[in-house]
């Protein structure tokens, strides 16, 4: 995709905050939720996103200085402007000697937004075997079908509760994140283990990953003590609902919006957990 109105390539695609620097791990980091173009367009990050976003430590503090938001805006536009550009940047940028051994943590905010761009970073990946990627995400359902039949060899990752996907996750099988109040309730959760000592414990350590909530007043009173697959699941049955309802109402009204077959399937799983 190319753009009359394009932004400064960043110089450097990898960064690192002080906690990542403390456990040496560096990042890639897109917006976060969505974010609007120097041309005007808008694209969207976390497709997949929805409780989570009212939480999201990425919507929220530093990330909002204009120069962080440029820099991720930047990050963006490289992607959607030049693909290819960006993926031979980045192999160039990891094969850097200091970096060999090093994991990357793909998405400090943002998601695998597309098909495209999920397949760029699985070349990424495969061309660069001397470090070990990660990923927390809610993009289920791309995942199953475009990464869990032939992953790279040196990727981990882990579904996180709180987005649209939740339901398409095996919880006794996949490795999954969720967002507790706090550390204590983790505690109170025997089978789920924080990863508050290190981020990397979410793909390295047990396979159920409690981690604390953001000490951040509003989030926490939005959360109102719940996990946040408890909140997620609330939203869910309560669009389940809302739909139910609406082909109640206009079964046979040629002026309403066909149902999908996404809303046909939570109409059928709303009655079968009515039953
Ligand atoms: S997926 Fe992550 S970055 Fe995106 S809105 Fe949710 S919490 Fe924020």
């Amino acid at each position: 995709m190319s753009s009359s109105a394009s932004v400064t390539r960043p110089g450097r695609l990898l960064t690192q905050n002080r906690e990542m620097r403390a456990i040496g791990v560096w990042n890639w980091t897109l917006p976060a939720l969505a974010a609007r173009l120097p041309d005007g367009r808008t694209q969207v990050t976390c497709p997949a996103a929805s409780a989570c976003a009212r939480i999201c430590y990425a919507r929220n503090g530093t990330y909002l200085f204009p120069a962080v938001k440029a820099k991720h805006t930047a990050n963006l536009a490289y992607v959607l402007e030049d693909l290819p550009g960006w993926e031979a940047a980045m192999i160039s940028e990891l094969s850097a000697p200091r970096l060999a051994g090093k994991f990357i943590r793909v998405h400090d905010a943002g998601d695998f937004f597309s098909d495209a761009y999920t397949l760029a970073w699985c070349r990424v990946m495969r061309a660069c075997p001397q470090v070990t990627f990660y990923a927390y995400t809610k993009e289920v359902r791309r995942f199953k079908r475009l990464i869990e039949p032939g992953p790279p060899e040196n990727f981990l990752w882990v579904y996180s509760y709180g987005g649209r996907e939740d339901s398409f996750i095996d919880p006794d099988r996949d490795r999954v994140a969720d967002v507790f109040p706090d550390e204590d309730a983790i505690t109170e959760a025997p089978e789920w283990s924080s990863q508050e000592a290190s981020d990397l414990l979410a793909v390295l350590g047990p396979r159920l990953v409690g981690v604390p909530a953001n000490r951040i007043p509003q989030f926490l009173k939005r959360m109102g003590g719940r996990r946040l697959s408890e909140w997620q699941a609330e939203i869910d049955a309560e669009r389940a609902h809302r739909r139910q309802r609406h082909l109640r109402l206009a079964p046979n009204d040629p002026s309403a919006p066909a149902p999908t077959p996404e809303a046909r399937a939570s109409v059928n799983d709303a009655e079968r957990h009515a039953a």
